[in-house]
């Protein structure tokens, strides 16, 4: 690794992503950063001021007065939206229900590309989405696709949910990881899907210890 070097981490909903790409970024010292969280921010302001989403005039004057931070503070990533701390409120609900619509609108992919690419300058990252290494960072060195079973994701999320106090049933989060990765995958622009120069990781069978190694090493081998 070096400056301006990144790790390209893309995979669908529930596929760990968030958990090992932070463990990774940790064990190797380099910036991590959720792209995830940039459509979530939007799409939290969209929802906050009923902007409507075939309304490409206001979506663009939103574009040019949002401003999103990603900080590291003590052990946890904070998310702020025009100085405002939304690191919860970005995982509601709400949020969850709008984002597909909201990740399939041009000029917001387009304004997102652009803010990772400048959030990345200059630093050694590891970048976790749906589309870092087919257009973000289509040169990134290494890139890692990780992927699941629908039905550990959605095991996965189950068992998250239950330490948290929520109260989904195991059909419902399936049927909602189903939807996700449909228009996820099928989008016009940017569809997720591996990189014919990504490394697939397939974590069914692994647990996060393993699923870190794995990439750690990768990285280290590079
Ligand atoms: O990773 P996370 O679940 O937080 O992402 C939320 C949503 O943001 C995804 O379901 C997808 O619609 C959108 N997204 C995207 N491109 C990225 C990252 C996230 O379209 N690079």
């Amino acid at each position: 690794m070096g400056v301006g070097m990144v790790v390209a981490v893309d995979g669908p909903a529930g596929s760990g992503k968030g958990t090992i790409t932070k463990l990774v970024a940790q064990k190797l010292g380099l910036v991590y950063i959720d792209t995830g969280a940039l459509y979530r921010c939007i799409t939290l302001y969209m929802i906050r001021n009923k902007i409507d989403l075939k309304d490409i005039d206001k979506i663009q004057k939103m574009l040019e007065n949002i401003n999103i931070e990603l900080k590291k503070e003590e052990d946890s990533d904070k998310v702020y939206l025009n100085g405002e701390d939304v690191s919860i409120k970005i995982r509601e609900k709400e949020v969850n229900e709008f984002i597909p619509q909201v990740s399939n609108i041009v000029e917001i992919r387009e304004n997102i590309t652009n803010l990772s690419r400048k959030i990345a300058e200059g630093k050694e990252v590891i970048m976790e989405g749906r589309d870092i290494g087919t257009n973000v960072f289509p040169n990134a060195k290494i890139k890692i696709y990780l992927d699941a079973t629908p039905e550990e994701r959605a095991n996965r999320r189950l068992k998250q949910n239950e330490q948290e106090g929520i109260e989904i049933s195991y059909e419902d989060i399936l049927e909602n990881i189903k939807f996700r990765d449909n228009n996820d995958k099928t989008r016009k622009i940017a569809p997720l899907k591996q990189a014919e120069d990504a490394i697939y990781i397939d974590s069914t069978n692994m647990t996060i210890e393993e699923v870190t190694e794995r990439i750690v090493k990768i990285i280290k081998e590079k």
